[in-house]
């Protein structure tokens, strides 16, 4: 069967992406691994995802935030780092009050923006794009003539352009041959539900500890926050083993009583750590999206924000190219994807590594240095500045937007 554009993985970035070129005339096939019914109804994978106001308006763009209830979004109005063990640091705030709006941004449940994803699609102008479940891709191939793939069950399909997202373990990036860069932090994050005595106040909090690093994200109830924890497989494993009552006692412990008594409501889940960075981000007739583009560390909490920045960087062009009567396969396209999304991640994405592994490294230097780090930033209003604008403009990338901005302008065409 011949389409215009196939798109492997139905996940969120997927879904979006078919989403952006609904309606354009363009038929589109997005194939997924998974069976319909996890695609209607997606599990919930603990995950609440930190989005941004660009993020926002993106979402509302293709349609899926009417679809997302209000029990699944959470305002996220300030955000805590803390560095150490010591309980009396009040840490590093960036205000909402210094952003000049009424919140940095919004937490929403992963499997809540997925179903949202699914739903728009179901609406009736999104009738051109086909999404076929129980489609697991084994074989790619794309060159000058065009694209095609071929399932485990031995259906084939081809296109004039391949996109891929499929993960940051994408099979067929490897497939075609593009090189990445993997970064394993040897350690794995925990995420589960809690009840917390003292309420959120909805302020997240990053608080790189001696041996641990924690995160509370605020939810929809003032007592309720997704707990993420960061340590070595083998310290989440003895953790887990441990009795409801302990388990309870020894995160509260883990918060210094800040948030008094805690209290588990939902199943653990555990994501080992592990960064990804290709060497590019296309290949003829053949472009990556969301984490198949860049598998970002969550302590930044970027990843799907910068899936949607693949979407739109990439579906822009493809419509510009319609509108032209131009191909929307053509080679100069897809390089000009490539170099707008390199500079809108690449400096994150490496700061992100930066931050990862100087904030769980506990030798004297770098202890130094964390702290040294931490107090600049509560010193400088500019800096907490750029950074929010970065998180609170509608039409900014990332946190260091400008400095992104100045960088495209210089780059040699
Ligand atoms: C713990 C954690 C916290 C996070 N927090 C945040 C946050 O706060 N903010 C933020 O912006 N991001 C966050 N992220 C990142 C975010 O979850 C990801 O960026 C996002 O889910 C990526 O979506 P995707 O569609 O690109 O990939 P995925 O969600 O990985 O989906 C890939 C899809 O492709 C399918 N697939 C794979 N291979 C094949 C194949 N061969 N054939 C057919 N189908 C295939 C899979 O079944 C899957 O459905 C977090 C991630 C983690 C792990």
């Amino acid at each position: 069967m011949s389409w215009d554009i196939v798109v492997i993985g139905a996940g969120p970035v997927g879904l979006c992406f078919a989403r952006a070129l609904a309606g354009s005339g363009l038929r589109i096939a997005v194939l997924e691994q998974q069976p319909g019914s996890a695609l209607e109804n997606p599990e919930d994978d603990g995950r609440e995802i930190a989005l941004t106001h660009r993020s926002h308006r993106l979402l509302h763009d293709y349609g899926l935030w009417p679809h997302i209830a209000d029990e699944h979004i959470a305002p996220l109005r300030d955000a805590l780092v803390l560095d150490g063990d010591d309980e009396n640091d009040s840490g590093l705030l960036f205000s909402h009050l210094e952003s000049g709006q009424s919140q940095l941004g919004w937490l929403v449940s992963n499997h809540a923006i997925r179903r949202a994803a699914w739903q728009a699609l179901q609406a009736e102008n999104a009738g051109d794009v086909a999404i076929i479940d129980n489609a697991r891709v084994t074989h790619v191939e794309a060159n000058e003539h065009g694209a095609r793939v071929r399932l485990a069950d031995g259906r084939e399909f081809s296109a004039a352009l391949l996109v891929a997202a499929d993960s940051r373990f994408s099979e067929s990036r490897r497939a075609l041959g593009i090189r990445a860069d993997f970064l394993d932090f040897g350690r794995s994050m925990l995420l589960v539900r809690m009840r917390h005595e003292v309420p959120h106040q909805s302020v997240s909090w990053e608080w790189f500890g001696y041996g641990q690093t924690l995160a509370l994200l605020p939810l929809h109830d003032a007592h309720t926050s997704s707990v993420v924890l960061t340590l070595t497989r083998a310290e989440l494993d003895t953790l887990l083993a441990m009795e409801e009552e302990h388990f309870n006692a020894d995160i509260a412990r883990r918060f210094a009583g800040r948030l008094g008594a805690m209290q588990r409501i939902s199943a653990c889940r555990q994501y080992p750590l592990v960064g990804v960075y290709p060497e590019r981000f296309y290949a003829t007739r053949f472009a990556l999206i969301g984490d198949a583009a860049v598998g970002m560390h969550p302590v930044t909490a970027h990843g799907f924000n910068f899936g949607l920045l693949s979407v739109d960087a990439l579906a822009r062009r493809i419509l510009d190219a319609l509108a032209h009567g131009e191909p929307i396969w053509h080679a100069r396209l897809l390089a000009d994807f490539d170099a707008e999304h390199r500079a809108a991640t690449r400096p994150l994405y490496l700061a992100t590594s930066l931050i990862a592994r100087l904030y769980s490294d506990e030798r004297a230097p770098a202890k130094a240095l964390r702290k040294l780090a931490l107090g600049a930033g509560r010193l400088a209003k500019p800096f907490r500045q750029m950074v929010m604008h970065g998180l609170t403009h509608p039409d900014e990338d990332m946190p260091l937007g400008g400095l992104r901005k100045l960088a495209m302008r210089l780059r040699p065409h």
